[in-house]
C-alpha cells in the first residue's frame, strides 16, 4: 500500500528539545560526557551517527569556504603563547558579570538572568523598587528615565528591566528586589563580579604564574597571528582569506540548552584579509554568502534571520556586526557572527610581538595593516540547529513516523540495504550490493525485523535511501529504492545503482 502523509505533528512544540535529546542519545548522535561518573556539565560526546553528521557539516563548510582561490586553510595548536590573549584583549575583557545566590549557591550570568524571569515578576520587582528609593534622589530620577510607573507593556517592561540590570547603580538594587529562580528566596544575590571564561592550565611542570597557558576561547587568534606566514607561503595577495575548523573552550557560567552552549564546542571560522578601504564590500559579500549556506544545506529559510548589532553595543574591536540567527524551538538564538574587526587584531598583536605585520601592496607601493572581515560558526550550534530543523514527526498511515529530514550531504548513513526476507539468496544478493557500495559511501546493512519497521528505523535517523532486495530482484538483477522524505519507491538496476544514488546525493 501506498503511504500517505496525514499531517505534521510537533514541529517547535515545546518538548522538541526533549524529544530530540532522547533521540540522539537512544541512536547514537550525541551522549552526555562521563554519562557514567553522572555527567560533566556543558560537555557532550558525539556518538557513531553525531560524529558523521558533525564531519559532514565541517565537510562541507571546508569546501565552500576553502574550494576558492581566494581561501586558504590552515590548523593552529589549541595552546597558545600567553601574550596572544593579553594582545586580544581576551585576558582583561572577555567576562561576564556573574552573580550568585547566598541561599542555595547557584550562579547566573547577570546579562542573562532576565531569561529566566516571568514578565509579571519583572514589573513586580520593578514597581518595588521604584517605591523604595526616595522621591527627587539621583537613583529615582535615572529609574523614571527608565522605566515609567504603570506601564502594561510585556515588551516595554522588559526593556526597561534590561537596562536597569545594566545599570551599575540600579542592579543591586533591583536584585535586591528579585527572588532567585533556582530556590526562589528574595534578596539572596550577591553583587554582580566579572568571571573571566577562559580555562587556564600549565604548560611544563611548573604551576606558578609564569607557566600559565590558556585553552583557547576562539580559534581566531590562531589565524592572525599566522596571517604573513599564510600569505607569504601562498603568495596570495589582498583580498584573501583563511579558514580554520577548531576546538574551543569557555567556561559558561550557565550551559544550557543541549548543545547551544556548552563548554567544549567547535568553531568553522575565516578571517578576511582585506584593503581598509573595501571592508563594507566584503563584509556585506560575506554576510549574504554564509546565509546561503544553511540555506543551501536545506534549512528552512523562514527559521533564519539577521540580527544586525546597534552601534552603541558593538564589541570593543568591531565596527559593524551581525548575527545569523535560526529560530530554535526556544526561541531565535546566533549560530554565526559576521564581524567587520578593522585592524585591530593585527595592531594589537603588533603591539604585543613587535614585529610589523603590516602588508606590502605591491600596486599601491603602500605598506598597511589590513582590515579583517570575520566569519565565525559554531559547528557544534550548526549541528544541533541542522538536527532541530530537520526533525518531523508525521502521521503516515495511522502511526506517528519520526523523521530526521536532513540534506543528503549532511545525512550521517546515505543508503540502507535492506533484504526483504533472511531467504532465497536475497541476504547474499543484499550483502553483495552493500560491499560494492561500501567503498563509496556510508552504508547500513540491516535484516531485522519487519520491512516497514527497518524503513522507519532509518527514516529516524535520516538516511535518504532504502534499497531493498526482493523476489523481483531475482529474477531481473533490479532494486527497490525508496525515497525518505517521499517515501517514493523507484525501481533501479543494480548496475546502474551507485551511479544513480551519487547523482541523487550530489544533486541538489
Ligand atoms: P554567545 O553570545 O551566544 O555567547 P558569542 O557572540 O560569544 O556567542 P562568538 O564569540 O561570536 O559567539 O562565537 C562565534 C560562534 O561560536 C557563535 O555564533 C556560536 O555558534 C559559537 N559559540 C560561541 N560560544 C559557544 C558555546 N558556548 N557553545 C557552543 N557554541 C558556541
Amino acid at each position: 500500500m501506498e503511504d500517505t502523509v496525514i499531517e505534521k505533528k510537533n514541529k517547535n512544540q515545546n518538548d522538541v528539545i526533549d524529544k530530540i535529546v532522547s533521540l540522539s542519545k537512544r541512536r547514537g548522535f550525541v551522549f552526555q560526557s562521563s554519562e557514567i561518573y553522572g555527567g560533566l556539565n556543558g560537555c557532550w560526546d558525539y556518538g557513531p551517527l553525531g560524529v558523521e553528521l558533525l564531519k559532514n557539516i565541517k565537510e562541507e563548510w571546508w569546501k565552500f569556504m576553502t574550494y576558492r582561490e581566494n581561501v586558504e586553510g590552515q590548523d593552529a595548536a589549541i595552546l597558545m603563547h600567553p601574550r596572544v590573549w593579553e594582545a586580544s584583549g581576551h585576558v582583561e575583557n572577555f567576562t561576564d558579570p556573574m552573580i550568585d545566590c547566598k541561599q542555595c549557591k547557584a550562579r547566573f550570568r547577570l546579562d542573562t538572568l532576565a531569561e529566566q524571569i516571568s514578565d509579571k515578576k519583572k514589573e513586580k520587582a520593578l514597581m518595588e523598587l521604584s517605591q523604595s528609593l526616595n522621591e527627587g534622589s539621583e537613583a529615582a530620577e535615572k529609574l523614571g528615565k527608565l522605566y515609567q510607573q504603570g506601564t502594561k507593556d510585556a515588551e516595554v517592561i522588559s526593556t526597561a528591566f534590561d537596562a536597569v540590570i545594566e545599570d551599575k547603580e540600579l542592579s543591586p538594587l533591583l536584585l535586591n528586589k528579585l527572588n532567585c529562580p533556582q530556590c526562589g528566596n528574595a534578596g539572596t544575590f550577591t553583587s554582580a563580579r566579572q568571571f573571566n571564561l577562559m580555562f587556564k592550565t600549565f604548560i611544563g611542570p611548573l604551576e606558578d604564574a609564569s607557566a600559565v597557558v590558556y585553552l583557547r576561547p576562539e580559534t581566531a587568534q590562531g589565524i592572525f597571528v599566522n596571517f604573513l606566514n599564510v600569505q607569504s607561503s601562498s603568495r596570495q595577495k589582498l583580498p584573501f582569506g583563511i579558514a580554520q575548523i577548531g576546538k574551543a573552550f569557555r567556561n559558561e557560567i550557565n550551559t544550557k540548552n543541549f548543545l547551544f552552549r556548552t563548554r567544549e564546542f567547535e568553531q568553522m571560522e575565516m578571517q578576511f584579509f582585506v584593503k581598509p578601504v573595501e571592508d563594507k564590500q566584503w563584509y556585506d559579500y560575506w554576510k549574504k554568502e554564509r546565509l546561503e549556506w544553511f540555506k543551501s544545506l536545506g534549512m528552512t529559510p523562514e527559521k533564519l534571520r539577521y540580527h544586525d548589532h546597534p552601534k552603541e553595543k558593538l564589541a570593543h574591536y568591531a565596527k559593524e556586526a551581525t548575527d545569523i540567527e535560526y529560530l530554535f524551538p526556544f526561541g531565535w538564538g546566533e549560530i554565526e557572527g559576521i564581524h567587520n574587526r578593522t585592524n585591530f587584531d593585527l595592531s594589537r598583536h603588533q603591539e604585543y610581538s613587535g614585529k610589523s605585520l603590516k602588508y606590502f601592496d605591491e600596486e599601491a607601493k603602500e605598506k598597511y595593516v589590513p582590515f579583517i572581515i570575520e566569519t565565525s560558526a559554531g559547528a557544534s550550534r550548526s549541528f544541533m540547529a541542522f538536527l532541530v530543523d530537520s526533525f518531523y514527526e508525521e502521521e503516515v498511515n495511522g502511526e506517528i513516523r519520526s523523521v530526521l529530514k536532513f540534506h543528503p550531504r549532511l545525512a550521517p548513513i546515505k543508503a540502507a540495504v535492506l533484504p526483504l526476507v533472511n531467504k532465497d539468496g536475497m541476504p547474499e544478493l543484499a550483502r553483495k550490493i552493500d560491499d560494492d557500495l561500501r567503498p563509496f559511501l556510508k552504508v547500513f546493512y540491516d535484516d531485522k525485523g519487519a520491512i516497514g519497521r527497518r524503513y522507519r528505523r532509518q527514516d529516524e535517523i535520516g538516511t535518504p535511501y532504502c534499497i531493498t532486495v526482493d523476489t523481483q530482484t531475482l529474477e531481473d538483477q533490479t532494486v527497490t529504492v525508496r525515497e525518505r522524505d517521499s517515501m517514493q519507491q523507484e525501481r533501479v538496476k543494480i548496475d546502474e545503482l551507485l551511479t544513480y544514488l551519487l547523482k541523487k546525493l550530489n544533486s541538489k
